[in-house]
Formats: structure tokens, C-alpha cells, sequence
């Protein structure tokens, strides 16, 4: 699907600081308020994680491929793609907890829920998006290390970026580039 918008990951931004974790926490809590949702029972569940590797964080999440591997697997079609955002979204009533799913998500995307059995993912923040918001991690993120975009408007993002790293400091032109 063409302009499907995802959430990238501007890694450099990243400070590890997981308002995005929190902010998952939050946008899936009953009462969607932080205070609140410290008690509320059971624990609202998250979808991303932040990992630090080497001296690198990253908030990770589900990609929602434009092929998912964990709705082809999926038995029961718990896991569908939706027509209208290309989100890829999970019916926990349709799930018999067979793990297909985990098995195949090439990043770890599928949190297990262990009182129910079930599988959950990112949903994408489907209702905000569709109500023209933007993702709660997204708009969490201190340092707009999380885009949310299509991946022509990431592509354009990282040329963009790219030259001026080349550009830094030096006066040359696009053209003695070779960019043009
Ligand atoms: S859960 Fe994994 S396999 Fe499924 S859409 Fe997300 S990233 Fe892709
Ligand atoms: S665990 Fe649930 S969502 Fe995952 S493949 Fe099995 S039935 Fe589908």
C-alpha cells in the first residue's frame, strides 16, 4: 500500500530516556492518564521497547510490513492488515495462543500477554491516527527521534540529512557534490 505511515527510528536522537515506553503504557491504560494508570489493574500493557546496544538506543516496535509474516502464519486470522492505514492489527478474541506469530516477526514485535494467553502488538495507535493524531510515542518523544512518516517522506529526510552532514562546515556547492 502506497503512503502507508510508520514510525521511524532517527537512532542519534535516540537518548534512551522511554516516554515512548510510557507513553504506550498510557494510550493503552482505561483511564489514559499517568497517575491513574500506575493502579489500574491489570497493568496497561506496552508495545515498544528501548534498547541500548553498544552506545546506541533504539525504541523499538512492530514495523506493520506491507507482508506480514505474523498474519500469513496466523491460523485463526487473529492478525489482519487493515485496508485503510496498512496498520497491521490483532483480534485477542480470535487468538488460541499457538506463538506462530512470535516465531516469524523478524523483530521481536509480539508481546505475549500472559494472563489472557494471547498474542499483542502495536496497534499503531490506529484510533488516533485515524482521528488525524499522531502515534502516543511518537508525540511523547522529547527529541523527535521517533518520524512518523511514509517511507518516500523518510527517504527525503535522510538525503536531506545526509548533505548537510556532508555540507558541515565545508563551503561547497551541491553541485561539486555531484548531488545534481
Ligand atoms: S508483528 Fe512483526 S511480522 Fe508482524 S507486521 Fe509487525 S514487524 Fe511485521
Ligand atoms: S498466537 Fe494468536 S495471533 Fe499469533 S499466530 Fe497464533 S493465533 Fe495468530
Amino acid at each position: 500500500m502506497e503512503n502507508v505511515k510508520r514510525v521511524f527510528i532517527v537512532v542519534e536522537r535516540c537518548v534512551g530516556c522511554k516516554s515512548c515506553e510510557i507513553a504506550c503504557h498510557i494510550e493503552h491504560s482505561k483511564s489514559k492518564d499517568l497517575y491513574k494508570a500506575i493502579f489500574e489493574i491489570p497493568r496497561p500493557k506496552r508495545f515498544n521497547t528501548v534498547l541500548k546496544v553498544d552506545q546506541y538506543n533504539a525504541s523499538l516496535r512492530c514495523a506493520h510490513c506491507e507482508d506480514p509474516p505474523c498474519a500469513n502464519v496466523c491460523p485463526t486470522g487473529a492478525l489482519q492488515k487493515d485496508e485503510e492505514t496498512g496498520f497491521v492489527t490483532y483480534n485477542p478474541a480470535k487468538c488460541i495462543g499457538c506463538w506462530q506469530c512470535a516465531m516469524v516477526c523478524p523483530f521481536g514485535a509480539i508481546y505475549p500477554d500472559y494472563e489472557t494467553l494471547t498474542a499483542a502488538k502495536c496497534d499503531g495507535c490506529i484510533e488516533r491516527v485515524k482521528s488525524g493524531r499522531l502515534p502516543a510515542c511518537v508525540e511523547a518523544c522529547p527529541t523527535n527521534a521517533l518520524v512518523f512518516a511514509d517511507v518516500k517522506e523518510m527517504e527525503q529526510f535522510k538525503r536531506e540529512r545526509s548533505l548537510r552532514e556532508l555540507t558541515a562546515g565545508q563551503k561547497v556547492s551541491i553541485f561539486e557534490l555531484g548531488v545534481v
